[in-house]
């Protein structure tokens, strides 16, 4: 539903001039694309956060909320919704003792991946490692279940905490999440309401206490590795693709198939690693969209391969 005039002062009278109406998606987005969100507000509580999910949907209005963007393209015409990022609140993260060496480390969706990998490291905790270099939410990290070939978040998460549609919070143990690569579906449980998704508010994480000097040597040889294979430094979603298989990872391919370093606009297929497309000045998401294509029908024919974006593809 579009926003009327009295929507445009409840919001405002809500997060003063914190609310942005039109905001450009670039700036909220780490390939630096997207066009204009109807709003766009990242709220400082969670007392606000309830508020405004909780007034969307009675007034209907769609809301997307994001984390920091590292994993989006978002469409040139924008989205017509209200944004709404968790980076300015729900930032805690703490830990509780479970005997025998084990911790639970809660962790707010607002706090960056970043953040609990340093707090695992300091308190010589183990198991958060491979999320070293992946920056992000630890809500968008959920979601998409993020990870490297040295392990995802599936491995470590004990529950989470979500906000249903409806407003009432929830907790969902292990058994209940379904996990797959590079994706958590909260859409086809019983949680989901009226085709909306449930929020994510928090994990649990369960670490076993180590030796810190030995996750501190080995955090630096990852990041190293990280920096030797990718673009660092150029806006990227990351990894554009999913990887069909761990044998046959998407940039092999794309490099078999000579692609690395084309460009539309722009765009282009990174040369240091052919499963980044990376934005080196003005590219718009419709750049980013072509290329994507011809890869896909270029791995296609090929190899026979359907090539699946792991970015999120969203907007107008
Ligand atoms: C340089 C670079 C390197 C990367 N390397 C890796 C890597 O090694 N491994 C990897 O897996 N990924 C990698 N990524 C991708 C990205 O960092 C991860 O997917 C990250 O977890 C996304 O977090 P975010 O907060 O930015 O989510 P966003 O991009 O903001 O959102 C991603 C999705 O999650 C949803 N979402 C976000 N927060 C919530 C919430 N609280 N509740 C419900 N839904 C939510 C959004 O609606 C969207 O669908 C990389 C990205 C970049 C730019």
């Amino acid at each position: 539903m579009a926003l009327d005039p009295n929507d445009k002062k409840w919001l405002t009278q809500l997060f003063g001039t914190k609310i942005k109406f039109g905001e450009l998606m670039s700036k909220h987005t780490s390939l630096r694309i997207g066009g204009p969100a109807d709003v766009y507000v990242s709220p400082e509580t969670q007392k606000q956060l309830f508020e405004l999910t909780a007034w969307a949907a009675h007034r209907q209005h769609s809301y997307l909320i994001i984390g920091e963007g590292t994993n989006l393209l978002v469409k040139d015409k924008g989205i017509q919704a209200i944004v709404i990022s968790l980076k300015k609140c729900l930032n805690e993260i703490t830990k509780t003792d479970l005997g025998k060496n084990k911790y639970r480390v809660r962790a707010m969706a607002g706090a960056t991946l970043r953040s609990l990998c340093t707090f695992a490291m300091n308190e010589g905790l183990s198991g958060m490692n491979f999320a070293i270099g992946i920056p992000g939410t630890i809500g968008g990290g959920i979601k998409m279940n993020a990870g490297t070939s040295k392990g995802t978040m599936e491995d470590i998460l004990d529950t989470i905490d979500i906000l249903l549609p409806d407003g009432k919070p929830q907790t969902l143990c292990k058994n209940q999440l379904n996990f797959s690569y590079r994706n958590l579906s909260l859409a086809n449980t019983n949680h989901a309401l009226h085709g909306k998704h449930p929020i994510i508010l928090n994990g649990g994480f369960i670490l076993n206490h180590t030796d810190d000097r030995e996750l501190k040597k080995e955090a630096k040889l990852i990041l190293k590795d990280r920096k030797r294979k990718q673009p660092i430094g150029w806006p990227s979603a990351g990894c554009f693709f999913k990887n069909p298989s761990p044998e046959q990872p998407a940039g092999l391919l794309i490099d078999q198939a000579g692609l690395k370093g084309i460009r539309k606009g722009d765009a282009e297929i990174s040369a240091k690693h052919a499963n980044f497309i990376i934005n080196t000045g003005k590219a718009s998401a419709e750049d980013i969209l072509w290329l994507m294509k011809h890869v896909q029908e270029k791995i296609f024919k090929l190899f026979n391969i359907i090539l699946e974006p792991e970015v999120k593809i969203v907007g107008d």
